[in-house]
């Protein structure tokens, strides 16, 4: 496949068309299952409209009668049934999606493809689940027969995840005070930093990062590292850190790496 063959990998989203597009008591899914996931418990109702200063909607789960009200942005959300912008969007998004997905995959080998659909698929296990469509709230635990070393279910046990927010082969999220840099240095042959890390966070090298964490880690034990995992070509398990959270006389701060 080339470059030439990529479908239009943003498609025209119905409410940033038009912001009235979506309306108080409307049930919408989120993301690209406008067609498949249509059962309540994958629903939302969407409470008031979108909010010009934010661009986001309000939301309450709709098998969650006087549920929360959480907030998202109005590009996450599709009309879950007889919409016909929002069901070609979401052909259009699919589409892209897949064409993506594929190419990633075609620069796995097979002991990496193996793992990274595994815990993909199974890696962790439902701890609780805050009723959102959206996912959000709900934990997780790293699944007893996850597809990782033992030295890595040892030092993942009890830790809580939140499910991946990426693409595959992402897997999961944790804010665990885990020492990712030990454990790196510890194990280099299962375990890595992702290499795209100095690209996402604006140059910030990890050894820049290690160097905050031990800083934080002088003052704080608990100090930590918020991570995204995920699975390198070779099925080597990738850490991802996008923050750093650290608690100084009772005062929490959480640091974005990028800053
Ligand atoms: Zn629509």
């Amino acid at each position: 496949m080339t470059n030439d063959s990529a479908p239009t990998l943003n498609p025209p989203h119905p409410g940033i068309v038009d912001p009235g597009h979506f309306a108080a008591g409307d049930r919408v899914v989120f993301g690209h299952d406008s067609v498949s996931h249509t059962a309540d418990t994958q629903t939302s109702i969407v409470v008031s409209g979108v909010a010009t200063d934010t661009g986001c909607i309000a939301l309450r789960g709709a098998h969650v009668a006087g549920g929360d009200v959480y907030q998202t942005s109005i590009g996450n959300v599709l009309h879950a049934t007889g919409c016909d912008a929002c069901d070609q969007c979401a052909a259009a998004r699919q589409r892209a999606d897949t064409y993506e997905y594929q190419e990633q995959r075609s620069l796995f080998n097979d002991n990496g493809l193996a793992r990274a659909d595994a815990l993909r698929e199974n890696g962790l296990a439902v701890l609780s689940s805050a009723g959102r469509g959206c996912g959000h709230g709900d934990t997780y635990t790293l699944a007893a027969d996850a597809p990782v070393p033992q030295w890595m279910h040892t030092a993942l046990a009890g830790v809580v995840f939140s499910a991946p927010e990426g693409p595959w082969p992402n897997w999961g999220r944790t804010d665990a005070p885990i020492d990712w840099p030990a454990l790196i240095a510890a194990h280099p042959d299962g375990l890595d930093v992702d290499p795209g890390v100095t690209d996402d966070l604006h140059g910030a090298s990890w050894t820049s990062i290690v160097e905050a964490f031990a800083l934080a880690r002088s003052t704080d034990p608990q100090a930590a590292l918020d991570v995204c995992l995920w699975v390198d070509t070779d099925s080597t398990v990738l850490v991802e850190p996008a923050y750093l959270h650290h608690c100084v006389e009772d005062v929490g701060r959480i640091w974005h790496l990028n800053n």
